[in-house]
């Protein structure tokens, strides 16, 4: 059988505070994503949501325990250029055009230059940006320029993309467009999403599953599968079946905080 997108076998994280004040942000954790399945992790601040996503993207290294991305480590997977990042904050360089930042990865990777304008080109289009290329990010609302970090992101092609709450700093309305958005992307291209928020609407409405954490330490409470059909539009989230999912949901936080 192929490995899963992402492996995680009794993982721990203490990060080592001074004097005693050592921090267990994460505690036996057991988590595996399937390939084209869509996982948001939930649960309230501090319970390790993005120490996790740190953690797949061996931005952190785990106390104790297995992370494995495609059957690599995560060391590995991360020099492999096997995922995409997307952060809350767009991280855009401000003296370069929307282009010319989506540019900057194929550059560093050393692709040839023909190539690396066909793929801007490309994921303009999928973002739908092509009319922005040109601009600087200080002449683009938040929810464009969130658009164009994710845009930089499916620059390297990635199968998996890993997402720390890239929405949640933008407005409703805002955030409902972009979650439409990021469910045509899944649903067109079966890519793998790793999805981290705080928004019990947004899991439901995106997941094929929502893992649901507790904190101090971080742990896995309950896994929810939402089994709404694909494509979902904006009446999924008027239905009967949205409202008994995000109700479930909602009580495994709940439950998980007692
Ligand atoms: P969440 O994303 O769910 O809000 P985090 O993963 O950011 O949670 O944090 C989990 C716990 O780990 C929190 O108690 C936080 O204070 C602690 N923590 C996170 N990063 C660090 C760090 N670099 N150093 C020390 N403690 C940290």
């Amino acid at each position: 059988m192929p490995p899963p997108a992402v492996r995680l076998e009794n993982v721990s994280k203490v990060f080592a505070g001074d004097r005693q004040q050592d921090t267990p942000a994460l505690e036996d954790i057991d988590l595996m994503v399937p390939f084209q399945s869509f996982v948001s992790l939930i649960g309230p601040s501090g319970c390790g949501k993005s120490t996790l996503l740190r953690l797949i993207g061996d931005l952190v290294p785990p106390s104790a325990g297995t992370v494995e991305v495609k059957g690599k480590s995560a060391r590995q997977a991360r020099l492999d250029r096997e995922y995409g990042m997307v952060f809350q904050d767009a991280t855009l360089y401000e003296w370069r055009t929307v282009g010319r930042n989506i540019q900057l990865p194929l550059e560093v990777m050393g692709m040839d230059r023909g190539q690396q304008r066909e793929i801007v080109q490309e994921v303009l289009a999928t973002v739908d940006l092509t009319a922005f290329e040109h601009h600087y990010p200080w002449q683009l609302s938040g929810g464009m320029q969130q658009r164009v970090s994710i845009a930089r992101a499916l620059a390297y092609q990635p199968d998996l993309l890993l997402m720390d709450e890239p929405f949640g700093a933008l407005d409703e309305m805002t955030r409902e467009r972009l979650n439409l958005e990021l469910l045509q992307l899944y649903t067109e291209t079966g890519i793998t999403v790793l999805f981290v928020t705080h928004s019990i609407m947004e899991a439901v409405f995106l997941s094929t599953h929502v893992v649901v954490m507790s904190p101090r330490p971080g742990r896995i409470t309950e896994i929810v599968p939402i089994d709404l059909p694909y494509p979902r539009t904006a009446a999924t989230r008027e239905s009967v079946e949205f409202f008994r999912l995000t109700t479930q949901v909602r009580e495994a936080l709940h439950a998980g905080h007692r």
